[in-house]
């Protein structure tokens, strides 16, 4: 049994200390589902995680990373074939990074359907996916199986497109997956970037009544950095703000945010369409808080608050 399974790339992140000219890189467990499962775990509740590394050092590491967190890694496949996928972050002047992806392809690409666990999906609550496994093949095909399979057994499917262009062969393909993978959520968050991209303004008022008109999503949630964030469920809508704290790294941010999202959708046990404005901006609010405190610590995973220092911020 598990409240939220979720599916996608699992990855080394090396993040750069010191001047730009002789940076030192660390390793860190990287990827956004993986992120978010870190952060339900956090705040008790159970995870599994689907995906694939290498049969290398790093593969092992991850899969250790993910145990030592309280997430289930029994969804883990090996691959004997292809390395873990590696990505080194820069970071700007603002602090704002990017990525570049040494891979051909990595592991995580390579997860073939029937090395998905279906079994840990029928047994979810909430399946939580995101666009990165659905940059190539097979891991698209795979993705999207384990998807439908979860919608036709019940489950409440999460999505978080997370765009990474270099990824994509072009934006224009990046833009028709997201839009087919939003096809098969309940619950979407979203960026005002990436809103942007994907509906033609980073207005979060209009830009998530086009989705909704577009897909009747039951639950749309936009972040807004430092300004908090948004939330529509049909006419239920409003923005929420965030709450003050000195940010040292905002990696794992919004894997947070939604983290917290997710857990006030477990802890309300009712459908979204039965909750009100109020209970949503509740939820809102808590995930703002998960994903304030991420940016106060270094890293994704080891950065998730605990219940009590969500609630301590929250007041
Ligand atoms: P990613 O992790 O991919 O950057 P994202 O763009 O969704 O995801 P943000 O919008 O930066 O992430 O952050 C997610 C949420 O975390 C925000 O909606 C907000 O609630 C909270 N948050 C982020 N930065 C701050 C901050 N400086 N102060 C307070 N809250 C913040």
């Amino acid at each position: 049994e598990y409240d939220v399974v979720a599916l996608g790339e699992l990855l080394i992140d090396f993040t750069p200390y010191g001047a730009a000219e002789e940076a030192c890189f660390q390793k860190n467990a990287g990827g956004a589902p993986a992120n978010v499962l870190a952060a339900l775990a956090k705040l008790g509740k159970r995870t599994g995680f689907i995906g694939k590394v290498g049969r290398d050092r790093f593969g092992e590491y991850l899969a250790g990373v993910l145990e030592r967190h309280g997430v289930s890694s029994r969804g883990v496949a090996f691959s004997e074939t292809e390395h873990t996928t590696l990505a080194f972050v820069e970071l700007d002047e603002h602090g704002e990074r990017s990525f570049v992806f040494y891979r051909k392809p990595g592991a995580d690409m390579t997860l073939r359907e029937d090395e998905i666990e279906f079994d840990m999906i029928a047994n979810a609550n909430i399946v939580h996916f995101g666009s990165i496994s659905m940059t190539h093949e097979p891991s698209r095909s795979a993705t999207l199986k384990a998807i439908r399979f979860a919608r036709s057994g019940g489950a409440l499917v999460s999505f978080d497109p997370n765009l990474r262009p270099p990824l994509w062969p072009s934006l224009d393909a990046a833009r028709a997956a997201m839009l087919e993978a939003m096809r098969l959520a309940d619950v979407v968050k979203v960026s005002e970037e990436e809103l942007a991209f994907l509906t033609g303004t980073a207005d979060p008022e209009s830009g998530s009544s086009l989705l909704y008109e577009m897909f009747s999503s039951a639950l749309i949630f936009v972040t807004r950095g430092a300004s908090g964030c948004f939330f529509r469920a049909g006419d239920r809508r409003g923005f929420v703000p965030s709450y003050p704290v000195k940010p040292v790294d905002t990696t794992g941010a919004g894997d947070a945010f939604l983290g917290g999202a997710l857990f006030g959708l477990l802890e309300a046990e009712s459908p979204i369409g039965e909750l009100s404005a109020d209970r949503l901006r509740r939820i809102a609010a808590f995930g703002n808080a998960a994903g304030a405190l991420a940016t106060t610590r270094r890293g994704g995973i080891p950065a998730m608050p605990s219940h009590a220092e969500v609630i301590g911020l929250m007041g």
